[in-house]
């Protein structure tokens, strides 16, 4: 559905190299590992897409991706790895508030959480982040075929009782599987929907 239509566009470091807010966005964070890259490659059809966004040095950066002619889609480096230094933290922190708040296109966030593990603290203070910020956000499972049928109840239990503190957050849950293919043609109606 998308491919061929999607382009890396840039890496941002400040608020000034954002493209012209022209057309609606989605974004996707999420925890590092959780499977974002996997999840936009399938969701694309373009392996090894986000994955060159995901080299050292690019971690700092919101990238952008042209999806067609009418959307952005922008992919937040993975956060939970505190490893860089205070003042690099400090600095993508006040970016990503920055953008999270003055970005009138952004249409909706896409937070991924591995089914796995559920919704972990630095999932909570992005969620907090975007409901300061008044911006929707979309609770996306990802690895789903890596638990079992059984406990699926659970951990969407687990997600929804998050999800509930957060006014600015979309009742609906994606499951999915980059593995499998589960969940990726509802998430692209999802994003063509917006
Ligand atoms: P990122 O750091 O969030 O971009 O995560 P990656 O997409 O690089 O994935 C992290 C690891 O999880 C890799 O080893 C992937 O192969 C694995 N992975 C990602 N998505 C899935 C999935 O849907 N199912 C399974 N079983 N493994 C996955």
């Amino acid at each position: 559905l998308f491919a061929g239509e999607i382009d890396f566009l840039k890496g941002v470091v400040a608020m000034d190299g954002l493209p012209p807010a022209d057309r609606s966005e989605v974004c996707f964070a999420g925890r590092s590992n959780v499977g974002k890259s996997s999840l936009i490659n399938a969701l694309t059809g373009r392996k090894g897409l986000a994955r060159a966004s995901n080299t050292p040095g690019r971690t700092q950066e919101i990238n952008y991706f042209t999806l067609g002619e009418e959307r952005y889609l922008v992919d937040l480096p993975g956060y939970g790895y505190a490893k860089a230094p205070v003042p690099v933290v400090e600095k993508w922190q006040r970016l990503l508030k920055a953008y999270l708040s003055g970005r009138p296109s952004l249409r909706r966030v896409f937070v991924l959480i591995d089914a796995r593990h559920g919704v972990k603290s630095v999932d909570t203070e992005i969620m907090t982040m975007l409901n300061k910020s008044a911006v929707t956000f979309q609770a996306v499972l990802t690895k789903a075929d890596k638990i079992k049928d059984h406990e699926r109840q659970a951990i969407l239990d687990q997600v929804r009782t998050n999800l509930a503190k957060h006014p600015a957050s979309f009742p609906e849950i994606v499951v999915t599987s980059s593995e499998k293919g589960e969940g990726i043609p509802i998430l692209r109606s999802i994003i063509h929907g917006l």
